[in-house]
């Protein structure tokens, strides 16, 4: 690999642009109109404008992409997170065109990326799933039958969606149908697909996942992450291990995600996510993310592994340079997710000029940011300013710095999460790791000011 494209913007177009460097790979970001004086595009060698601010007419335009790649000669393609990422489409022009593709197999992709037909491999590959639909819902008399089976409340999930997007919670028998409309009507306008399936809703469940990483032949895991801190379905503070498992849960789950990547003979990064039912000491299967995780620094940091260099060597052909017993764990590690939306105005998005971003050295903490002071941050995009990641010997350790760290960050001129994660750091459930995925809104509105 000599010159990597990196079709993505804010954070993890930095996050890339840093171990490509390091790796001795060239780098080339391609833009937005509105990204053009960004931070991906001032570490890059090159940066290409690829159309204007609107995603479908540049991050999500995979010609535009592969344009610029033409244009720059570069040999590989890095897809990031969300956009184009699991795209199996985009992945096949890329391979098509005679570039590195940085990921799994397209058919591996396509395969996960329909939720109701992963579920299917999971079981396959004999991993315990959530109780539901053995595959998409045809019709409502269908999901009637099926809902009488699993029992409410249960959950209408958009066999395409992602990011916390396309799932529905139904009550009871007389929302299914009028719900089951909805869905589909959003899943089709927000995915281009309306199949849907339904699952059994688990009142009190954590979000447990596992790290993988292989090569085409052989696969290991690093280990497991709790992301039970979630606000809409969508994380907002991840952790590495996941705290308060017990261990036959913790084996089980490793092995679990192991047997299901290697049934798709998995080349790359991956994350296997399941749900963890404390009461019933069991966890299930909900989905796989086929492409490096927001998260994935914890996991960095517990393993002392680059996750984005090792994606670079499999995706030239490299075989894994570990073997499972080489990866040790040590510490804990904790990520914050700082967003630019304002806690104590609904998380009403806050874009605009960053007047001062100043982080904190305090020894154990790692800042990945996607803008620094003096830029702004626009309003088309996702809100996600920076993460912050600690990590320390024991958990109580790590909640520490993230406190030290987070009260003497300073950012100016847009509102951030901030203020949230200092709160919720202090709230009882998480600091006794009792918290469930509905901790974090139930918390919001028992302290609604
Ligand atoms: P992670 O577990 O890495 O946080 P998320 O599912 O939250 O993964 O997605 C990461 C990013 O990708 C977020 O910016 C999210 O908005 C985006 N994303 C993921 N899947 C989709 C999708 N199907 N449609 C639109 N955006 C998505
Ligand atoms: P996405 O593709 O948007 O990431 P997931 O299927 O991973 O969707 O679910 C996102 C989150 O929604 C989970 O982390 C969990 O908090 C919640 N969730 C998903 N499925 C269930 C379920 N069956 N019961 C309870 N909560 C669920
Ligand atoms: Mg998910």
């Amino acid at each position: 690999m000599r010159k990597l494209l990196i079709a993505n913007r804010g954070e993890i177009a930095v996050r890339v642009i840093r171990s490509a460097h390091k790796l001795g790979i060239a780098t080339v970001a391609v833009v937005s109109e509105a990204d053009r004086e960004s931070l991906a595009a001032r570490l890059a060698d090159e940066a290409v404008v690829i159309g204007p601010a609107p995603v479908a007419s540049s991050y999500l335009d995979a010609e535009a992409v592969l344009r610029a790649a033409d244009e720059t000669n570069a040999d590989a393609v890095h897809p990031g997170y969300g956009f184009l990422s699991e795209n199996a489409e985009f992945a096949r022009s890329v391979i098509r065109s005679g570039r590195i593709w940085v990921g799994p197999s397209p058919e591996t992709i396509e395969l996960m990326g329909d939720k109701a037909r992963a579920i299917a491999a999971a079981r396959a590959a004999g991993v315990s799933v959530v109780p539901g639909t053995d595959g998409p819902l045809t019709d409502t008399d269908e999901a009637c039958v099926e809902a009488a089976k699993i029992g409410f409340p249960l959950l209408i999930k958009a066999s395409a969606g992602g990011g916390g997007r396309g799932i529905r919670l139904v009550e009871n028998g007389d929302e299914l149908a009028a719900t089951l409309a909805t869905a589909r009507a959003e899943a089709r306008a927000s995915f281009g697909d309306d199949t849907v399936y339904l699952e059994a809703y688990l009142r009190r469940a954590r979000h447990i996942e596992v790290q993988i990483l292989g090569d085409g032949a052989r696969c290991i895991h690093l280990g497991d992450r709790d992301c039970s801190m979630q606000r809409r379905s969508q994380k907002v503070l991840e952790e590495a291990p996941a705290p308060n498992l017990p261990e036959e849960v913790r084996r089980e789950v490793r092995a679990a995600a192991i047997r299901l990547a290697e049934a798709t003979r998995y080349i790359g990064a991956g994350t296997v996510e399941f749900l963890y039912d404390p009461d019933r000491s069991a966890a299930y299967f909900i989905e796989m993310n086929t492409r490096l995780q927001v998260e994935h620094p914890v996991t960095e940091q517990i393993t002392g592994i680059d996750l984005v260099e090792q994606q670079l060597r499999v995706a030239q052909g490299e075989p894994l340079a570990f073997r499972q017993e080489d990866i040790q764990f040590s510490g804990h590690a904790i990520e914050c997710r700082i967003n630019a939306e304002d806690p104590d105005r609904q998380f009403f998005p806050s874009p605009g000029l960053i007047t001062v971003m100043r982080w904190p050295d305090e020894p154990g903490s790692r800042v990945d940011a996607g803008y620094d002071e003096g830029l702004a941050v626009p309003p088309f995009y996702d809100s996600l300013v920076a993460k912050v990641i600690v990590h320390a010997t024991t958990r109580a350790q790590a909640i520490e710095t993230m406190e030290r760290t987070l009260a003497d960050s300073r950012i100016e001129g847009i509102a951030t999460t901030i203020p949230l994660h200092r709160r919720l750091l202090d709230a009882p459930e998480f600091i006794d790791s009792e918290h469930t995925t509905t901790f974090v809104e139930a918390y919001l509105s028992r302290t609604a000011r």
